[in-house]
């Protein structure tokens, strides 16, 4: 057992307080062989608080969603540990990863990938009934109505607007109350205003259900709905912002000649 893994089990038994969401410890993620590696993660140390909304920033390849990935157990880092709340998830058998990912994640992804031949009340509950879970119907029902779907429950996919199937992804995410919810650039098949929609009910689900959120974008706008902005260059972290507004996040942007 490494010191870091001691240090972070030693406080995740300390009484009285409660670990982060997720966090990484010196995570380091290679692609390609031994004469051609990219280090797409390099060496990464970051916390997410419970109830907190975060948003990753960064150019293209600078390893916004491989983090993700290692982050949601998706995918293995080369080095490091990964953990979802006190559990330390690289060294868990894929089988109990798959549960750990399926009981205790949310995802929602650029495409909404909703099952088309079922409504958008089907389509949320769909991975619990998979997983032979009981859907909490008052949370399910909290849900909808602040992700603002009442109306549109009984529709399939193609008959709501885009925005719409994004709003039913998200409301999918949340449906089995997970610890914690990745979205990969939720907003970047939407117009501004079913974006301006999807960010508000990802803030309402942190502000009001308590939920904590991790969202990668390149959109400043996007950015501001969240806490905090983390901003990766080259597989590392090289800077965070606290309650960023767009323009701060635009400004910090330009400034890097991104
Ligand atoms: P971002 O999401 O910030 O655009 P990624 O995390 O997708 O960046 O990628 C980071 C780096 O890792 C890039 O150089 C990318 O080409 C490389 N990379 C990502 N996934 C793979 C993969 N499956 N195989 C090889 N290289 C990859
Ligand atoms: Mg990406």
């Amino acid at each position: 057992m490494t010191l870091s893994n001691t240090l972070t089990r030693q406080q995740a038994a300390t009484p009285g307080t409660t670990p982060p969401a997720a966090r990484a410890i010196s995570v380091t993620k290679r692609y390609g062989t031994a004469d051609a590696t990219v280090a797409a993660l390099d060496d990464v140390t970051v916390s997410f608080g419970r109830g907190r909304f975060t948003a990753i920033m960064g150019p293209s390849g600078s390893g916004k969603s491989t983090l993700l990935h290692m982050l949601a157990g998706l995918d293995r880092p080369t080095s490091g540990e990964v953990f979802l709340g006190d559990t330390e998830i690289t060294s868990l058998r894929d089988k109990r990863l798959t549960q750990l990912r399926r009981d205790r994640i949310g995802f929602i992804f650029q495409s909404f990938n909703l099952l088309p031949t079922m409504t958008a009340a089907e389509n949320i509950v769909l991975p619990m009934r998979i997983a032979g879970r009981k859907p909490d119907a008052d949370w399910v029902a909290s849900i909808v109505e602040t992700v603002g779907l009442g109306g549109r429950l009984g529709h399939r996919p193609a008959q709501l607007s885009g925005g719409q199937q994004q709003r039913v992804a998200a409301a999918r995410a949340l449906a089995s109350r997970p610890e914690i919810v990745f979205a990969d650039e939720p907003t970047g098949a939407l117009d501004s205003r079913s974006g301006a929609e999807l960010l508000g009910f990802l803030r309402t689900a942190v502000d009001q259900l308590g939920q904590t959120v991790v969202m990668v974008t390149h959109d400043p706008t996007a950015a501001a709905y969240a806490d905090r902005v983390l901003f990766l260059a080259d597989g590392r972290i090289a800077d965070e912002m606290q309650a960023p507004s767009a323009e701060a996040v635009l400004d910090y942007m330009k400034n890097l000649g991104a």
